[in-house]
């Protein structure tokens, strides 16, 4: 395994791969992180992951700082799943003094994660495109875990002609149904015992869905309810929308995606789930 932090090395590394599989993360890696590199591996002749805690991402105040480090160890799970590039470039070789360009995208991107955090999906959308161009690979892999994320950046790629094809993974799950997250080790003990209660909300509103609800309403009051009942009586949003769009759609449709985020002190966290599934 070999490890890039130059863009220049990393065209050069690149350029002696045949159809590459691309897998952008922040680091901090864990199993879900690993689903998408393991589904890479099996789907293309060489996997590239690349590891950038992307600042443009983070709004003030947010947890750009505090975010979990581990490169170390990201390497040696990396070189075990037999990946063949790792790349993690410098911010200052990413956004040099004289960047002035953004990619920003309008509809899906502006409800949900875009209202609650601004500029986020244009500093997502943003270091996308930059490691698509810089990267070149046939194939991308991104985690249902972050559903919004996965439509915003179906929606740029075909807005913008990229020539990659986006693959989504499904939200890997610890024992206990707590969507694996690099920030969960922030959740102190009493939080991390509350937290599977996330998971629980959103398949009781996937439970009533089945049964034959399909009135947005008490679909996410359901899921609001089931918070307050494990004791989380802070909710960022609890939504049902169109999983393309991410419009609220109602009566819901069977196409309908459960989400939320939820603060706790130190970590902000948000799931999902598609009604229809499972
Ligand atoms: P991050 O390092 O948080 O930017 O995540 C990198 C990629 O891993 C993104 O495409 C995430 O959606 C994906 N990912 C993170 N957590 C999970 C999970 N629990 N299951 C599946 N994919 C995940």
């Amino acid at each position: 395994m070999e490890q890039c932090i130059t863009i220049e090395s990393l065209r050069h590394a690149r350029n002696t791969l045949g159809n590459v599989g691309f897998v952008p993360t922040m680091g901090f890696l864990h199993e879900g992180h690993l689903s998408l590199v393991r589904r890479a591996k099996a789907e293309n002749d060489a996997v590239i992951v690349s590891i950038f805690v992307n600042p443009a991402q983070f709004g003030p105040g947010e947890d750009f700082e505090t975010y979990p480090r581990s490169l170390e160890q990201d390497m040696a799970l990396l070189a075990k799943e037999g990946v063949d590039i790792v790349f993690t470039p410098k911010a200052g070789d990413i956004y040099p003094q004289n960047y002035v360009t953004e990619v920003s995208v309008k509809g899906v991107a502006t409800q949900l994660e875009g209202a609650s955090r601004p500029g986020h999906f244009t500093g997502v959308a943003t270091i996308v495109t930059k490691l698509f161009n810089i990267v070149q690979p046939q194939k991308a892999y991104f985690g249902q875990k972050d559903a919004q994320q996965c439509a915003v950046i179906k929606r740029f790629v075909a807005d913008l002609n990229i020539p990659v094809t986006i693959i989504t993974v499904p939200t890997w799950r610890e024992k206990d149904g707590l969507a694996s997250s690099s920030r969960n080790v922030r959740l102190n003990p009493e939080e991390r015992e509350k937290a599977p209660a996330l998971y629980k909300a959103l398949q009781r509103a996937q439970s009533l869905f089945q049964k034959g609800e399909r009135d947005r309403n008490v679909l996410e009051k359901a899921i609001r309810d089931t918070l307050k009942q494990n004791n989380i009586e802070k909710i960022d949003y609890a939504k049902i929308v169109d999983p393309l769009t991410f419009q609220e759609v109602n009566p819901v449709s069977e196409s309908g995606i459960a989400l939320l985020a939820v603060p706790f002190s130190q970590a902000r966290l948000i799931d999902n789930l598609p009604l229809a599934l499972e």
